[in-house]
């Protein structure tokens, strides 16, 4: 492989790592175990860090519990047997000064391997033992031969990059590293698809010296210019695909133009609108109070893209109790103002049940033209659709969505399975939604079209509470255009969190559920979180509140949700703590998202270090709806450091952002973004955190190339992106 013409990148994933020397079976087999399997994975799997032999790693600067790589010189080997009848060898390392123990079990080889004068990489973590410092079995990468040879006269007084994971498969780094120069020195000038004047404009470097500056650095100085060009190209091709699945959808799309006029947006409560007023008119002057600005500013961005010919794939990102539904609603108002219908999707049977009993609540005045009966008005239908329907309920409300005279629908994700047809589906509403991935939505829109006897793409809207860093969504809903709500409707009081660790706090926690009580408030109380196990949780959920009756709750009227409960019961629990029958519900995590009680001004949540900071905020989201002040008590000490810093981010900030970004430091993105797979997973060196300037600058060179401006993308960018997708989803994306 090493021919004059630049190579690509998809010409190395065609080079299986057997073609390297010193690559036989064996390390062919050990390679694959680390999916590396061609000369593209194994460029890509990038030094964890670098020791620099230009300067001496000092012994002194360990601390225990750090992981660390020290390069040193044996001094003196010696081995015994344990009590336990374990072979164990002892080695004394030592930099110029300072001597450091390094122990072996079961490793006799040790012995013979790390002779007096060897010097060596200890890769492993640094243990206490008997107040000295110390090393059990670490990864060793004999550097420098017993009597001074070096094993690679190359690397001396050089930068070495320590590789990931390497010992796991009997590979050393030292291995890793000889592999990796060897493909980079035969592959030779590698061809850079991006544009000269964008690395200039950018500050970038070029390709062939980003791979070498990452590997085989110079200097420590190299690295970083290296690893900026490489975060750059994986952002550029990660937005690259997400723009042109866009562009796709776009133009295979048969959109809708919703009437949807701004000025029908512009009325407040009593203005003037008549019976021949758009419903989404009628239903603004006839609500409850005036829009925010943030919800005006929402509905103008999805009013101008309801009323194109493309159908809007939009993700609505607002606080809890920042007012979605209404934005929600009205975008359904204007669908069936075309004379269409919506569907409005919870992610729980709860949640959807409570949404219907709501959005009667608020659109049950309205009428709309019907010719179909008699005197040619009737109200507005809305009905539920969920798996818990009898037959011939279901049947009458399958007929509705079929025949059209059902105008919203409102259930969970299997709305958009199985046998439901609409006459003509013009928006769909997803609530609370934000663990659905691209392909999922790509899915949704799909079923969309196919369920409507009129063959059209429905509008998108995709809500979520969950507020997700800017980057994070850059990434996750780069497909998706996005609207924020940053404005919590006015007359809110922010709720006071307490972490309740002493006797006393928690005593006063529960007479404050009962002082509320008194006031004619209503308390929730979570019970703790049961990994994997929907019935432990609920057995316990059962017991908590037996217990809480007896004791600090005795005398209120305690309910109890779990998700254990068959529905119609979990529904009427639901109604008697709303309607206030109920002044304490003792309930699961069931309730995390939506559940809308304005009445209710307390929340307890008993250990609360084993939620996540989002859904913690998600909780304590339940109350502070209205513009009492409300509480929220976090019960229980947490046992890590994470779970300690998860509560007190929570007792310092109410805003969601704030939290966001908290939670995105403690979890790292990889979490944040999913399941990693081939395509998605391109982002081995990219930090959402650190590089947010070069995801921006990505998308915004993907998009001028996409949509064909100042920029083109060219045939040598589409055939790297071929590295990422499947051949399905290529012919897709590139036919021209
Ligand atoms: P979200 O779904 O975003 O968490 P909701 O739509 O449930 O929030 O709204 C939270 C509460 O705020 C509800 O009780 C709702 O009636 C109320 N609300 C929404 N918008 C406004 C507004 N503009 N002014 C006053 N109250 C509002
Ligand atoms: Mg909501």
């Amino acid at each position: 492989m090493s021919e004059a013409a630049p190579r690509r990148l998809r010409q190395l994933g065609e080079v299986s790592v057997s073609q390297l020397r010193h690559v036989g079976e064996k390390r062919v087999a050990a390679l694959a175990s680390l999916e590396i399997e061609n000369v593209f994975d194994l460029l890509t799997i990038y030094p964890r860090r670098y020791i620099d032999r230009t300067k001496r790693v000092d012994l002194s600067d360990l601390s225990v519990g750090d992981e660390a790589a020290v390069f040193a010189q044996v001094q003196k080997v010696s081995s015994r047997r344990t009590r336990q009848g374990k072979v164990m060898v002892e080695v004394t390392v030592s930099d110029d000064g300072e001597a450091f123990k390094v122990v072996f079990f079961n490793q006799a080889w040790r012995e013979r391997q790390l002779t007096v004068g060897v010097q060596a990489l200890f890769f492993g973590k640094v243990t206490d033992y008997r107040a000295q410092r110390q090393m059990t079995n670490p990864v060793v990468d004999v550097i420098v031969g017993a009597s001074g040879e070096e094993r690679d006269a190359s690397r001396v007084g050089r930068v070495v990059a320590i590789y990931p994971a390497s010992g796991k498969a009997g590979l050393t780094s030292w291995e890793m590293g000889g592999f990796v120069e060897e493909a980079l020195r035969r592959a030779g000038p590698l061809l850079d698809p991006v544009p000269a004047s964008v690395l200039a404009d950018l500050d970038l470097v070029e390709r062939t010296t980003s791979f070498w500056g990452i590997h085989l650095p110079e200097e420590m100085s190299d690295v970083a210019p290296a690893r900026r060009r490489l975060v750059f190209d994986e952002f550029l091709r990660l937005q690259l695909l997400l723009a042109l699945r866009r562009r796709r959808l776009e133009e295979s799309a048969s959109g809708v133009r919703h009437p949807m006029n701004s000025d029908d947006l512009d009325v407040a409560p009593g203005a003037l609108a008549t019976p021949t007023s758009s419903l989404v008119r009628r239903f603004l002057a006839g609500h409850r109070f005036t829009l925010t600005r943030a919800q005006r500013r929402v509905l103008g961005e999805i009013a101008a893209d309801m009323s194109s010919p493309l159908p809007m794939h939009r993700l609505l990102q607002g606080d809890v109790g920042s007012g979605k539904t209404v934005v929600a609603l009205t975008a359904l108002l204007a669908s069936i103002d075309g004379g269409r219908q919506g569907a409005l999707m919870a992610p729980t049977e709860v949640l959807a049940e409570q949404h219907l009993v709501s959005i009667r609540r608020d659109l049950e005045s309205l009428s709309i033209h019907d010719a179909a009966v008699l005197g040619g008005e009737r109200p507005l239908s809305i009905q539920l659709l969920t798996g818990r329907l009898r037959a011939k309920e279901r049947q009458s409300v399958l007929d509705g969505l079929a025949n059209g005279s059902v105008d919203i629908v409102v259930g969970t994700h299997a709305l958009l399975t199985g046998d439901v047809k609409f006459k003509s589906l013009g928006a769909v509403v997803i609530d609370e939604q934000h663990r659905f991935g691209v392909e999922q939505r790509a899915a949704l829109r799909e079923a969309g079209r196919v369920r409507s006897a009129e063959e059209i793409d429905p509008d998108l809207l995709v809500m979520t509470a969950t507020p997700i860093p800017r980057t994070a969504a850059m990434v996750v809903f780069g497909d998706l255009d996005r609207s924020v709500l940053d404005e919590l409707p006015g007359g809110r009081v922010p709720i006071v969190t307490t972490w309740a660790r002493s006797e006393d706090e928690v005593a006063q926690c529960w007479q404050r559920v009962r002082d509320e009580v008194a006031a004619r408030r209503r308390a929730y109380v979570i019970c703790p979180l049961i990994e994997g196990s929907e019935r432990v949780e609920a057995t316990s959920a059962v017991e908590e509140r037996d217990r809480l009756v007896e004791h600090e709750l005795k005398g209120l009227r305690v309910g109890l949700l779990h998700g254990q409960m068959k529905g119609p019961d979990k529904e009427e629990v639901m109604a008697r703590f709303r309607i206030g029958s109920l002044d304490v519900l003792v309930a699961t995590v069931v309730i995390e998202v939506g559940v809308d009680v304005p009445e209710a001004s307390v929340i307890v949540i008993e250990d609360a270090w084993r939620f996540g900071l989002a859904q913690l905020h998600q909780l304590r989201g339940r109350v502070g709806r209205d513009r009492t002040q409300s509480y929220c008590y976090l019960l229980g000490d947490a046992p890590s450091e994470d779970g300690v810093r998860r509560l007190e981010a929570l007792v310092s900030s109410n805003d969601g952002f704030v939290l966001a970004e908290i939670d995105l430091d403690l979890r790292g993105e990889g979490t944040l973004l999913g399941a990693r797979q081939r395509g998605r997973s391109d982002l081995r060196l990219a930090s959402l955190r650190d590089d947010e300037d070069l995801l921006v600058a990505a998308q915004a060179v993907a998009t001028s190339m996409v949509s064909d401006e100042t920029l083109h993308l060219e045939a040598e960018m589409v055939d790297e992106l071929r590295l990422f997708v499947d051949d399905h989803e290529a012919d897709y994306l590139f036919k021209s």
